[in-house]
């Protein structure tokens, strides 16, 4: 490779990646306490003191470990009766995952906007749908142009930021619609004081290797009742009614969580509120370091938002910019720095063609102008300087 590097600038075969995990806590010391107890697999202390610990962070009554965020989000919609047929409202900007559980449980997603400012679902223009385009009739609402049963609405927390809310949940209980949330990306942040991953009637977390925290793979269903808890425990565990012999009365899942995984959980959920400071860290950096730059804009937080920017985003805005942000992106993988545009919103995705979208504009103008710049905890300053630099330098040839 023949690209210069600066003075200072990390050594020419390093390379600053997107986000990677950081190991440096107790996930050695509970791990080997698996291996050494021989509890490796679905039951163990371990799995137990997870749920516990992960329940406690967010001050909820109950965490349900499963194998990935994606099995939450399936078993999360079963929990909310989520039926065949039935509609789900989501963000069209999002990874995904939680529109391919809709589908898991034979439900259509319904795609809705980005508000512009936090880009998360808009909960005006959900209410909106639900004023306009749906009919209820005192307990059900139905989609005028499907005739399908609205069950659910499904706000996704990108980037580390909260949606908002509060208007989204008083809308949903005014129509007896379910909320479960993603909190995949958001661990660690908060609603007015209220943590993400305990903000719908239920939450999802993953703690895949990119997120703020990890298992390796592995997720949470959160929730405060009871009886939902106990079923999602059962639906995760195989649905078996009688453990001695083997009587099944439903359909369930393997998605437990092993020990392993949750050894590892315990000595990351240690350290959250560390990386959580470290990516707001990084954020700060990053808004300094390229506030002057015409047409680059960082990600903002709402006043009632605690973002755990889990990756620092910008936006770049081709007619004020000399390039564009793929353009940009082109230049940074030059110079061996990762960095990675937003998901291609879902309604244009081949893997959901035909579902219904309602007014779509500004999560396609984001889509377009998005990048996500390494976000590490463990980035170092010069490592930050580097990426700013040739952010700036990119956008001023
Ligand atoms: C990562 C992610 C998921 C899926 O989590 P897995 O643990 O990888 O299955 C779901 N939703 C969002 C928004 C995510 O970013």
């Amino acid at each position: 490779m023949t690209t210069s590097f600066e003075p200072g600038a990390p050594a020419p075969e390093d390379f600053v990646p997107l986000c990677v995990p950081r190991i440096q806590g107790n996930e050695w010391k509970y791990i080997k306490e698996c291996l050494d107890s021989n509890f490796v697999s679905s039951v163990g202390p371990f799995v137990d003191r997870f749920e516990r610990d992960v329940a406690d962070y967010l001050r909820a009554k109950h965490a349900i470990a499963t194998v990935s965020g994606t099995a939450a989000l399936h078993i999360a919609l079963l929990l909310a009766g989520v039926k065949p047929g039935d509609e789900v409202l989501i963000s069209t900007l999002t990874f995904i995952a939680p529109v391919n559980a809709i589908r898991y449980v034979g439900a259509w997603p319904v795609f809705m906007d980005a508000e512009p400012d936090f880009w998360q679902m808009d909960p005006a223009k959900v209410e909106k749908f639900l004023l306009q385009e749906c009919l209820w009739d005192g307990s059900e609402l139905r989609n005028k142009a499907t005739g399908r049963r609205i069950k659910a609405i499904l706000p996704v927390h990108i980037l580390g930021h909260p949606a908002d809310m509060d208007p989204i949940l008083e809308i949903a209980h005014r129509f007896n619609l379910r909320v479960v949330d993603d909190a995949a990306e958001a661990m660690g942040a908060e609603y007015k004081g209220r943590k993400a991953g305990h903000l719908g009637d239920i939450s999802c977390l993953s703690f895949n290797g990119n997120k703020v925290i990890t298992t390796g793979g592995g997720g949470m269903i959160v929730t405060d009742d009871d009886a939902l808890a106990k079923r999602a425990k059962y639906l995760t565990t195989q649905a078996k009614d009688d453990p001695v012999e083997y009587i099944h009365k439903e359909i369930g899942y393997n998605y437990r969580l092993t020990n392993i995984q949750a050894a590892m959980g315990c000595a990351q959920l240690e350290v959250l509120d560390d990386y959580v400071s470290a990516k707001r860290k990084i954020a700060k950096s990053y808004r300094n370091g390229l506030e002057a730059v015409n047409g680059i804009t960082l990600m903002s937080e709402a006043d009632w938002a605690f973002s755990s920017y889990w990756l620092s985003t910008i936006l770049v805005d081709e007619s004020k910019c000399r390039l564009d942000s793929r353009a940009l992106r082109k230049q940074l993988n030059q110079k061996r720095i990762q960095s990675r545009p937003l998901w291609q919103p879902n309604h244009l995705s081949p893997a959901h063609l035909g579902a219904q979208s309602y007014e779509i504009d500004v999560a396609e103008r984001l889509y377009s102008r998005a990048v996500s710049l390494p976000s590490s905890v463990s980035l170092t300053e010069n490592e930050q300087d580097f990426v700013v630099k040739a952010i700036r330098s990119a956008s001023l040839d």
